[in-house]
């Protein structure tokens, strides 16, 4: 009966707000139709699984009552197009990213991944039990959003490499294909940061018109083929620690639903985050033993010098990133009390377990 309810209501608000047609006819079907725009191509078949899961789970778990037609990026906007797309209420729901849309507000980069910030489990630890999702609706809210976590790789790769990294100076006029905020810290370092497209990433490594890339782990990397045009392949993803993809709302669509199925968009998003964490940590084990016993890679990890120099200069960042955003100033000292406490746990728990149990 409260569904009943909503129907009505939910007509007056397509008519009144202008909201995808969809609503409106669905309303009168009974069930909801949404469209869900992705950052993602359906090559990246993990991450756009996070989108796909959420969608299935959602159907799954509301028998049906709500059907979600999800869009690789490029079929209706841009894969950086999915916020404001959602935003508008051109289309209800989105998979991507938060950390696309820095230039809209630097806070947007905690709700994915800082560099030397959260690894996947603290990143949920903060989100769901550590006041995160709140900080998280509350810089989404200003633009008429809802997110919750839909997916995380884990900690990813610090990528591959044509020359080796010893000191912070060979970090020095390296020509490296690294997006986003590591792109911002290495830039900081000395390095000439290129940004291009998935696509074309092999042939630049192979041409030698980068040095160095990243992209994901083992698993995506093997499908790109980056084994065969770089010699080494560097640890960790200290710029990716535990990213967090999220499921973006409509908040005016997300205000007019019934409790049950807000409830189900947030349970099947949960489903989802945790599938693909596991999707991940399953694939990437196999993966990098294929690329080990493929040969012509060296497996390398960043001397502790060059991790310390970095997160030096990502510091720098997040002090001039606090000058000009008052919400990533509202939001750091509380992030920065729980990344404290949480290392504080994790020291003495998983830390201490690993160090046995995978020795070195
Ligand atoms: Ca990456």
């Amino acid at each position: 009966m409260q569904r009943r309810d909503f129907l009505k209501k939910a007509g007056v608000v397509a008519a009144s707000a202008s909201f995808s047609p969809l609503m409106f006819a669905n309303a009168q079907a009974a069930t909801y139709k949404f469209g869900m725009v992705t950052s993602w191509p359906t090559s990246l078949d993990t991450i756009y699984g996070g989108a796909l899961n959420t969608a299935k789970f959602l159907s799954d778990i509301t028998d049906g009552d709500v059907q979600v037609e999800v869009f690789p990026a490029g079929a209706q906007v841009g894969g950086l197009e999915v916020y404001d797309a959602v935003s508008s209420g051109a289309f209800e729901m989105g998979h991507t990213a938060s950390y696309y849309y820095v230039g809209k507000d630097p806070a947007q980069a905690f709700f994915t991944a800082l560099p030397f910030g959260l690894n996947a489990q603290e990143q949920n630890a903060w989100l769901y039990s550590g006041g995160g999702q709140a900080m998280w609706d509350e810089l989404n809210a200003a633009d008429n959003l809802i997110a919750f976590a839909a997916g995380n790789t884990g900690v990813q790769m610090g990528g591959w490499f044509n020359k080796e990294i010893n000191t912070v100076a060979d970090l020095q006029g390296l020509t490296m294909r690294i997006p986003g905020l590591g792109g911002q810290v290495m830039s900081k370092a000395g390095a000439n940061v290129q940004v291009i497209p998935g696509g074309e990433i092999y042939l630049a490594l192979e041409r030698g018109a980068i040095d160095a890339t990243e992209w994901v782990g083992p698993y995506d990397d093997e499908i790109l083929g980056f084994n065969k045009v770089a010699k080494y392949y560097y640890a960790p993803g200290w710029h990716e620690p535990g990213p967090t993809l999220g499921t973006y709302v409509n908040l005016d669509v997300y205000n007019s639903l019934p409790g049950d199925i807000q409830s189900a968009i947030q349970q099947a998003s949960k489903g989802a985050n945790m599938q693909m964490l596991a999707d991940y940590d399953a694939k990437n084990g196999p993966a990098l033993q294929r690329i080990i016993d493929a040969g012509g890679v060296e497996l390398r990890t960043f001397p502790t010098e060059v991790l310390s120099a970095l997160e030096g200069y990502a510091n720098t960042l997040y002090a001039e990133y606090a000058d000009s955003s008052p919400m990533f100033a509202k939001f750091w000292p509380e992030w920065v009390k729980f990344r404290d406490e949480i290392r504080g746990w994790h020291r003495i728990s998983e830390q201490a377990y690993l160090n046995y149990s995978i020795p070195q």
